[in-house]
């Protein structure tokens, strides 16, 4: 029978792939953790891509001193992840990405006022961007943490997306839900600026663009 820790490896795996497949992700931008016990979490490796993953490549790393075992370097955003299951209790998995559409509001360091039912029950209400700091620093983590205060997701300014779930399928839904309400919110935004009934990716560059210079 399949232990516990098996199960959570090949859960990484598989959501990895739906990451990928629902254009969730890009490239090896992006990273999975669970959280394994009161000490640990199970996170993907350094670099790793998510069609390549194996469940024996993820690494355990102790979220309080962020040691590991294994030969495998974990993801650079280790610290991240530990911080935020140092910080909330009901976070076991999390994910972080570069999806499109967050992308260009995590560019935009503007915060996503959109607030349909699924981004209530996923992310908990609007989505805030974190103050920007370097990639990977304590910084970050701690103004990552501040963006989540009373949300399941943020946005990294001129970064990416970190949300989370009670589980690594609500984490995968936060994800989802966060990037499908960010481009709600373009596709408003651009309509309402431009008077266009249909936007390109175009169009929504040229916006932001424009409203950046004035
Ligand atoms: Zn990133």
């Amino acid at each position: 029978m399949e232990t516990r820790e098996e199960q959570l490896r090949k859960s990484m795996v598989d959501y990895g792939l739906k990451l990928q497949g629902g254009g969730l992700v890009f490239g090896r931008l992006g990273n999975i953790s669970v959280r394994l016990d009161e000490k640990h979490m199970l996170i993907t490796p350094l670099g790793s891509v998510f069609t390549e993953l194996l469940p024996q490549n993820i690494v355990i790393v102790n979220y309080y001193h962020l040691t590991y075992r294994l030969s495998a370097k974990p993801s650079s955003e280790c610290g991240l992840h530990a911080s935020i299951y140092r910080a909330r209790p009901e976070a076991n998995a999390i994910i972080h990405t570069h999806s499109p559409n967050a992308s260009v509001l995590a560019a935009s360091g503007r915060n996503l006022p959109f607030v349909s039912d699924d981004v209530r029950k996923y992310l908990g209400g609007a989505s805030r961007v974190a103050d920007y700091a370097i990639q990977g620093t304590k910084k970050q983590n701690r103004n990552a943490l501040r963006a989540l205060t009373d949300r399941n997701g943020c946005f990294l300014s001129s970064h990416g997306t970190v949300v989370f779930g009670a589980n690594i399928a609500d984490a995968f839904k936060a994800c989802k839900v966060m990037e499908d309400a960010s481009a709600e919110y373009i596709k408003k935004e651009i309509m309402y600026f431009s008077g266009k009934s249909e936007i390109s990716v175009r169009d929504v560059f040229a916006l932001f663009a424009e409203r950046k210079n004035n």
